[in-house]
């Protein structure tokens, strides 16, 4: 399990889309929460302060998501799930299901697959959305399964 401060939202979505189980911190909590939740934990942060009260921490230095996940090459524990098998928004795993009527036109023609979010209800499909995320990590150099 992988923790993210509030700083990180969108970092979070990726770690969440290439497999990891990650949870997202709001900023309505503070750092000594943090450090109560951190055991057996990866702790993922821009805060020098947080960082430096936790081993388990990684501090990050670039405001880019991309460049956060370069930054992360190498220093991430093994994955937990398969790519594009966990929700980006809430974590939850995500079922494969059949190309519904009810979807929009532009969905039905470019998916090749589509998921189905039961926790937050919400439905996902691999299209160049997904590919460009793939092509993306493969640049940085992150192994993509
Ligand atoms: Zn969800």
């Amino acid at each position: 399990m992988i923790i993210v401060d509030s700083m990180l939202g969108k970092l979070a979505r990726y770690l969440r889309m290439i497999g990891y189980d990650v949870e997202y911190i709001g900023n309505d909590k503070d750092d000594s929460y943090i450090i109560s939740i951190s055991k057996d934990k990866l702790i993922l942060t821009r805060d020098k302060q947080l960082h430096e009260r936790l081993d388990n921490s990684i501090l990050l230095k670039s405001y880019s998501p991309i460049e956060q996940l370069a930054e992360l090459r190498d220093r991430l524990p093994p994955v937990e799930h398969g790519f594009m098998e966990l929700c980006s928004l809430c974590g939850g795993v995500v079922e494969r299901t059949q190309v519904r009527s009810d979807l929009p036109d532009y969905v039905s023609k470019q998916a090749t697959e589509i998921f189905y979010c039961k926790s937050c209800d919400k439905y996902y499909w691999n299209g160049s959305h997904t590919d460009n995320f793939r092509k993306m990590l493969e640049r940085i150099g992150y192994e993509v399964h």
